[in-house]
């Protein structure tokens, strides 16, 4: 019998050699040969000269590409029916892999490539491939032996029979092992994106038909990265599936649920979905996911955050439906993780704003839009002012004048924020040096100014070095706030710079404590000396005796660690009080002042001292 081929596409001759190498080193145990192509036209030439069990192209070529090339190889009837695996480096996004699969392809992988996975996929095709050899052979014995019937035995053509009877149900069990890892997603055995796009494509035309309507829900768990890179792949691939059985479970067995990848799902419901009915749906995967999943010895908690787009409201192309499920999925997370958000056509108008806003964001440092305003740090027992914070403002030239609130989250998207932060950090400094050199009450008080995570970097120390030394000020001028939340990310590239900062004479404060997961033990490792009660928990204090007893716990813990506590955001006399029974070293907040620019916040200072 002849050995099944399998043909490597490929122009870049090292690209080439690599996987011919992966490839031999289980032809022998698996029965194929390699052959290859360094261009979709010599592929073309060899496709119709041999019979192929599979063929890997690749999809970027100069000349004919891979897509180009996969069109001609099916058109021809010969070759109509060749499994063609993608391999790619540079078409990774979703509208490239879904021209693969509407090229017929039967996998679309990016690499660098698994070799293990690579190859089992190989060895299927190849088993199919010579399950189709035998029962060509067979047919072809049979042929024969009807055509000498008259001197053959009966008894023969009986056995033949039985014998070709056995391989036609090798050959479908073959082809349903390659049906299924083409389809079936491997580590949950849920559809995959491939079929998924399918059935989508099938329902989109059905629905059209039957002028009934679609649901599309599109999941992703939230805090999943973290999950993964703090506790192991094997834990994360574990709970990845408990989550799917958990969706499966909620949904009927007619809807459809398939993993996109990573700590992506998507739902499909067909038949008549009303809102209500999706949003029903919805509901019971998010329920489904509260209680904790034991996995190992750990008792993991996460949340899935759904996005819903309706068929025929929302889009009627396979595209449109996932961009707009996904968009309302990335609205339902920013609201609150774990939300549900069905789409609607403002969420587009939101989303082209944001964009807008990002674009604005280029011009606004040479064109001068940015402004400090400073808010006092009060000494709670003296009642005088210990320091302010300099918060950014936005002198927007369509929106009038904006907060950091508004738009620093889309400065760090959008990769504007280290060019913002220096800037900020020597505009604090310039003011610095004009209220030493007018002896104004804020002369020689710290100014503390927000930093972002991605502004944490090695560079940072220099840049700071740069503007105290430009302005002529002292390190203790400077204090630097950074959000919990954010720090806890990337505690040790955080630790070594912000170590070299504090030794320099800056201080630093944890801003929006509370809010983030921050231990004890990462408390004690970084050098910190202030800690800022996140203002969450401050707005209920006197209302709420769980907010008092976390502030009066915050603030044991930080005498503790020696460190002075300020509390954020505080805008009643009450508040103030209770912060000072509880022990609280300073506060901040609307109750004392507003944030405001830097002359103006002098005057008002000068005024109350001398009222
Ligand atoms: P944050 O550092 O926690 O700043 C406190 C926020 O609370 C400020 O909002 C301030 O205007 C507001 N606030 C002050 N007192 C009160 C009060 O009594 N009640 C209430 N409800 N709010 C009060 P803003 O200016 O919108 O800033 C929001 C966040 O944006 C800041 O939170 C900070 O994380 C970030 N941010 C502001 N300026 C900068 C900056 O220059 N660089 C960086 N990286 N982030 C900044
Ligand atoms: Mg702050
Ligand atoms: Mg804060």
């Amino acid at each position: 019998m002849p050995i099944p081929n399998v043909l490597l596409v490929n122009d870049h001759p090292a690209s080439l050699l690599a996987l011919e190498t992966l490839l031999n080193r289980t032809k022998e145990e698996y029965g194929y040969e390699v052959v290859t192509a360094q261009c979709g036209e010599e592929a073309l030439r060899k496709v119709l000269n041999t019979q192929f069990a599979v063929i890997l192209l690749d999809v970027s070529m100069p000349g004919m590409d891979g897509f180009e090339t996969a069109e001609i190889i099916h058109s021809h009837p010969r070759s109509a029916g060749v499994p063609i695996i993608f391999v790619t480096a540079h078409y990774a996004d979703e509208m490239n892999r879904l021209k693969g699969y509407q090229k017929g392809a039967v996998d679309y992988l990016i690499t660098p490539l698994i070799p293990q996975i690579l190859l089992n996929k190989v060895a299927v095709f190849v088993e199919l491939a010579k399950k189709n050899m035998q029962l060509d052979n067979k047919t072809k014995q049979l042929a024969e032996l009807n055509r000498d019937l008259q001197v053959q035995q009966m008894q023969d053509l009986r056995r033949v029979n039985a014998a070709l009877e056995a391989e036609i149900i090798e050959r479908r069990q073959a082809e349903e092992r390659a049906h299924g890892l083409a389809t079936r997603d491997a580590l949950t055995g849920l559809l995959n994106r491939r079929s998924l796009i399918e059935s989508l494509e099938h329902a989109i035309a059905a629905a059209t038909r039957q002028k009934r309507g679609l649901a599309l829900l599109f999941l992703d768990m939230d805090r999943f990265k973290t999950i993964n890179d703090t506790l192991g792949h094997d834990i994360g691939d574990e709970l990845l599936i408990e989550v799917a059985s958990r969706i499966k479970h909620s949904v009927r067995e007619s809807d459809m649920v398939a993993r996109l990848g990573g700590d992506e799902f998507v739902v499909l419901m067909e038949g008549l979905p009303a809102y209500p009915d999706a949003a029903e749906v919805a509901k019971k995967i998010v329920q489904a996911n509260a209680p904790v999943y034991p996995i190992g010895s750990h008792r993991l908690k996460t949340s899935v955050s759904i996005g819903i787009s309706m068929f025929p409201q929302d889009g009627n192309t396979v595209q449109e439906l996932m961009k707009n499920a996904d968009l309302a999925m990335y609205h339902a997370k920013q609201q609150q993780r774990g939300s549900i958000q069905f789409f609607h056509e403002e969420l587009n108008a939101r989303l082209v704003e944001r964009t807008r806003l990002q674009n604005e964001m280029q011009h606004a440092l040479e064109n001068n839009e940015f402004e400090l305003y400073y808010q006092p740090k009060v000494d709670i027992f003296s009642g005088r002012v210990a320091g302010v914070e300099a918060l950014i403002r936005w002198h927007h030239p369509r929106m009038g004048v904006i907060t950091g609130g508004q738009f620093i989250s889309e400065a760090t998207d959008s990769g504007h924020l280290v060019p913002i932060g220096e800037w900020v950090i020597s505009a604090a400094c310039a003011q610095a040096r004009v209220w030493l050199d007018t002896n104004s009450p804020l002369l020689k008080l710290p100014i503390a100014v927000n930093i972002a995570i991605p502004q944490i970097h090695a560079e940072l120390p220099g840049a700071i070095r740069r503007a105290l030394t430009q302005h002529g000020i002292p390190p203790s001028s400077l204090q630097l706030e950074i959000t919990e939340s954010l720090l806890i990310q990337d505690l040790e590239k955080a630790t070594s710079v912000l170590r070299e900062i504090s030794e320099s004479g800056i201080t630093i404060a944890i801003d929006d404590f509370g809010t983030g997961y921050s231990s004890l033990s990462v408390l004690k490792a970084l050098p910190i000396d202030i800690l800022k009660i996140d203002q969450s928990f401050v707005r209920d204090l006197g209302k709420n005796v769980g907010d008092t007893a976390i502030v009066a716990a915050i603030i044991n813990m930080a005498r503790a660690l020696a460190l002075r506590v300020v509390a954020e955001g505080v805008e009643t006399e009450e508040q103030l009080s209770i912060l000072k029974d509880l022990g609280c070293d300073e506060y901040q907040g609307f109750l004392y002042s507003q944030p405001l620019p830097g002359d103006a916040l002098v005057r008002q200072l000068l005024q109350t001292t001398s009222a």
